[in-house]
């Protein structure tokens, strides 16, 4: 179905660079369809150096509702924001910009679309008392590391490239809750033979263009379950394949994109009653289909 654009259209979309390739306008555009909403999801490629001014151009349009912003911006966009949600200000980081009465408000939805992904497909709704190693240091390390407090993790083992990062974040979330350490990529399959993970995140890029973790899944304990947070769109990544193979319950990004991207439509629309399950499926067929 064609979009009936017109003079009342309004706008929501996602700002990064690069974001050619991402899914958010196909299944934004479908839950627009569906609530029959004369709105246009848009993406927006930034030029990096002009971020702040393509903030303030964008906050000047009268039929702006909200954006998602996406890589590398989503710590950029902090001082754009005049207020912030609980989550967005403990992360420091924000996915989702509402525009509202001359107003811009940054929230992170990210942490909801991680909290459904292990509870809807991994059935976790509580870590207490179980060891979790999170792989990555970046942005969406931020995210999960709040969801893991929100289910009252305790003993949380940071591995990253760069110990430097790792330790940034563990100072910056340490308060919190106990992070136990922070170890190097070398160090990952003895980690995971010591601890016995009842949760691997992996939020680094690993995955994105197939490559492979280094994980021996022969030595992992048959309970651990794997969340990637990487998706793309040549079906699974490798690291749930493997899991997979190995007998280990493991999902991908793709419901958390969904999620996050539902939870933003949300916070645009005030519409709470999708169906977050119709729009995935929806989003698989496209994918399937090219
Ligand atoms: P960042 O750039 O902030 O962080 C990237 C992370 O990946 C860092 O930990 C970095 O390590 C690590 N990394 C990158 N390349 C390598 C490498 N060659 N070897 C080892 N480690 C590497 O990105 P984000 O945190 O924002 O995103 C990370 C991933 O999470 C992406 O794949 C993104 O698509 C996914 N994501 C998925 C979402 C979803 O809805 N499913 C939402 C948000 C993110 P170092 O610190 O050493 O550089």
């Amino acid at each position: 179905m064609k979009a009936n654009l017109n003079a009342e259209t309004k706008i929501v979309g996602v700002a990064g660079n690069p974001v050619q390739h991402s899914l958010s306008p196909i299944f934004q555009n479908y839950i627009i369809r569906k609530n029959k909403l004369n709105w246009v999801y848009l993406p927006f490629c930034v030029d990096v150096e002009n971020f702040g001014s393509f903030i303030v151009g964008i906050k000047a349009l009268d039929n702006i509702v909200g954006l998602n912003i996406t890589v590398p911006f989503k710590e950029a966009v902090l001082p754009h924001c005049d207020e912030l949600s609980d989550e967005a200000a403990q992360i420091k980081a924000v996915n989702t910009l509402l525009f509202k009465q001359g107003k811009i408000i940054g929230y992170n939805t990210d942490v909801s679309g991680i909290l459904a992904t292990l509870k809807d497909k991994l059935a976790i709704s509580s870590l207490k008392g179980k060891n979790v190693v999170l792989i990555g240091a970046g942005g969406a390390a931020k995210a999960a590391l709040y969801a893991l407090y929100k289910l009252n993790s305790e003993n949380v083992y940071i591995i990253n490239r760069s110990l430097e990062r790792a330790a940034i974040l563990k100072r910056q979330f340490e308060t919190n809750f106990k992070i136990v350490n922070v170890e190097s990529f070398k160090d990952l399959d003895r980690l995971l033979l010591d601890v016995k993970p009842y949760l691997v995140i992996n939020s680094t890029t690993i995955g994105l263009k197939g490559e492979k973790l280094p994980i021996d899944f022969r030595k992992l304990w048959k309970k651990t379950k794997i969340f990637d947070m990487v998706y793309n769109v040549a079906g699974t990544t490798p690291l749930v394949k493997e899991a997979h193979k190995s007998g280990l319950k493991g999902v991908d990004g793709l419901y958390m994109l969904v999620f996050q991207g539902a939870k933003s439509f949300s916070l645009w629309s005030g519409v709470q009653d999708f169906i977050v399950t119709d729009v995935f499926n929806y989003l698989k067929k496209k994918i399937k289909n090219g």
